[in-house]
């Protein structure tokens, strides 16, 4: 008999095959992307009010379709979420992302950072050295906590721009990672809430689940737990 795995997430229930997690979990995070059908009528209930304010009216079928087409794109956004099974990490992401990113949380973040970049490999970084890369971090680390002034962020930022320059036209790789740690909100858009998302979406290839898993357990066990626990 094989034995019952327990969810790596909540710590509480067995897992819920093909998913990682259990079914508690899986639906929770199914619940911030799969709506009813009564969702989507609201939200072309305003549009039409807003198109009759317009003195427009909008026909039931272009009303029907466009909630038949909402379904489907949030149907299809989850399936691909999901894949063949719902993964712990992106469990976790979901709950460490719904965090309020504090200037204090967000210390925490750039922490994680740090482990996380030393267990890539350093190749990655190329032309900047492991040694250079550190030192940038590091630097990003006493700026958080308030031990570096703004304009000492810029001059260290500014050189270390040209020493490592971001590659991607989407600026979205490892590199672009690094770069992430000392810049300041208003660098951000939806992308300061949706932290770890993007750092995963930037280097998910680069490191097994196992990684993502043993360092979101150090940084933000807190968080997880908080997530997890039934409300
Ligand atoms: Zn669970």
């Amino acid at each position: 008999m094989t034995k019952e795995k327990t969810c790596p997430v909540c710590n509480a229930n067995p897992t819920y095959p093909p998913h990682e997690v259990c079914e508690t979990c899986y639906n929770k995070v199914k619940s911030y992307y799969v709506n009813p059908r009564e969702y989507f009528e609201r939200i072309q209930e305003a549009h039409r009010q807003n198109w009759l304010e317009k003195g427009k009216t909008l026909a039931p079928e272009i009303i029907e379709h466009n909630i038949n087409f909402g379904m489907k794109s949030e149907a299809e956004r989850w399936e691909r979420i999901v894949g063949d099974g719902l993964s712990a990490v992106i469990v976790m992401i979901e709950a460490i992302d719904d965090q309020k990113p504090t200037p204090e949380f967000h210390r925490r973040r750039i922490v994680f950072m740090y482990d996380l970049i030393n267990r890539l490999d350093p190749a990655l970084f190329a032309p900047a050295s492991k040694e250079e890369v550190e030192s940038f971090m590091k630097s990003a680390i006493a700026f958080w906590n308030g031990e570096i002034t703004e304009d000492e962020r810029k001059r260290i930022y500014k050189s270390f721009c040209e020493l490592m320059p971001q590659d991607d036209p989407y600026g979205r790789n490892a590199k672009s990672m690094v770069h992430w740690m000392i810049c300041l909100e208003e660098y951000f858009n939806w992308m300061w809430y949706q932290w770890f998302e993007s750092v995963y979406d930037a280097i998910f290839d680069k490191l097994p689940d196992e990684v993502w898993i043993e360092l979101f357990k150090k940084h933000f066990a807190d968080s997880i737990e908080e997530w997890a626990s039934p409300s």
